[in-house]
């Protein structure tokens, strides 16, 4: 089976991971957990970064940490895995889906700007929705494939309505807006370190902010937030959250290797565009010019979706369309969907993604690319 996006376990992992079994620092305590979050703070420009179990979990932690509470909204994508909902609903807020763009798949912002002119108003300071008046606390754009939207344009217009930037920059790392690395564009940011990431600890995420008093609240809620260094005294409700030595010196390794990860996740990308253009009705993401993207995932659209997924995954070319738009999941029927054309869908009804792993060969590459040909 050639993996869509597998871990490449190539470099130092084994040497690391060895040195904590050896010495017994296996748990949340560690030097490669330390050392973890140093190499992301530097990589990624931020001051500060706190190792956490998951995406997700960074996420959830960010929100609460942006004062988010129950009845509160949080405007999202409506084109997003649902890690980034789920986090929202933890904290007993809803999510404001915004449609997203066609051509780029991140949320698009004029439709947000049209949201915000004409569905809010302000009272005491606060962005409110207009039908209910319950607060509107964050934005949280993600950086849908490593792609980024206009942040130029976000963060302004999150500064007009007084909105709290979370960046979902999950699945960009590696990836510049105007040669600034994701993750320090508002208040916090969030990575993952899932299985098929661009990096992978098996399990892992990441908190970045450039405020030391949130690094510090987000180490505390993450460890269960306990107050005193030898008593068990804890002074609010705390999570497990915190990332493990073991999985860490897994991400130092990565982190190691990461350079030739994009290098050859961009070459994937080039190959691809360059065999694929022109066939048929093939369309590509779109990447503005500003915008250096990861080339995380692979994904183009198609209206042989269906077929394309068939043939592929068939030659066991391990091929998966893109996320249900979030809207369209059960328990979000009820929540807003600000849309115009229902983009979301229409991209839905298309995409596909194609194997990419770092470690895929050129001749892998090239027999996926005939498979598609064949197709048409
Ligand atoms: C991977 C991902 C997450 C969650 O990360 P986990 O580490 O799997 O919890 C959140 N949002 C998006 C957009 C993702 O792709």
């Amino acid at each position: 089976m050639l993996l869509l996006s597998g871990p490449n376990i190539a470099g130092n992992e084994w040497k690391y991971v060895k040195e904590c079994l050896d010495t017994g620092w296996v748990s949340s305590v560690g030097s490669y957990v330390t050392k973890f979050e140093e190499v992301l703070a530097e990589y990624t420009g931020c001051k500060y970064a706190v190792a956490t179990s998951s995406g997700t979990t960074a996420l959830h932690i960010a929100l609460l940490l942006a004062g988010v509470k129950q009845g509160d909204y949080i405007i999202v994508p409506n084109v997003t895995f649902i890690a980034s909902i789920n986090a929202i609903k933890y904290t007993g807020a809803d999510p404001i889906l915004i449609d997203v763009d066609p051509a780029t798949w991140q949320m698009d912002l004029s439709l947000l700007e049209e949201f915000l002119a004409n569905e809010t108003v302000m009272e005491n300071d606060i962005l409110c929705y207009k039908k209910n008046k319950r607060p509107i606390r964050c934005i949280m754009p993600v950086h849908v494939l490593g792609n980024i939207c206009d942040l130029e344009k976000l963060t302004s217009l999150a500064g007009k309505y007084k909105l709290k930037v979370i960046e979902d920059a999950t699945e960009s790392l590696g990836s510049y807006y105007k040669n600034k690395h994701t993750g320090g564009f508002g208040m916090m940011g969030c990575f993952s370190f899932n299985g098929n990431k661009i990096i992978t600890t098996g399990g892992g995420g990441m908190i970045v902010t450039n405020d030391e008093e949130l690094a510090k609240k987000a180490k505390h809620l993450t460890t269960q937030a306990k107050s005193d260094s030898f008593e068990y005294v804890h002074d609010e409700i705390g999570y497990n959250y915190r990332l493990v030595n073991v999985l860490a010196a897994m991400g130092v390794a990565q982190m190691e290797l990461l350079p030739s990860f994009i290098k050859r996740k961009k070459e994937i990308d080039h190959f691809y565009r360059d065999q694929l253009k022109g066939i048929g009705d093939i369309r590509f993401q779109e990447i503005q010019p500003d915008i250096d993207c990861n080339m995380w995932l692979f994904t183009f659209m198609s209206d042989k979706q269906k077929e394309l997924l068939k043939v592929l995954n068939d030659k066991k070319m391990q091929s998966r369309p893109f996320w249900v738009p979030m809207n369209r999941l059960n328990m979000f029927a009820n929540d807003i969907y600000y849309s115009d054309k229902d983009l979301s869908g229409f991209i839905y009804q298309r995409c596909l993604s194609i194997p990419c792993s770092t470690n895929i060969t050129d001749d892998e590459l090239a027999s996926v690319a005939e498979t598609i040909k064949s197709v048409f």
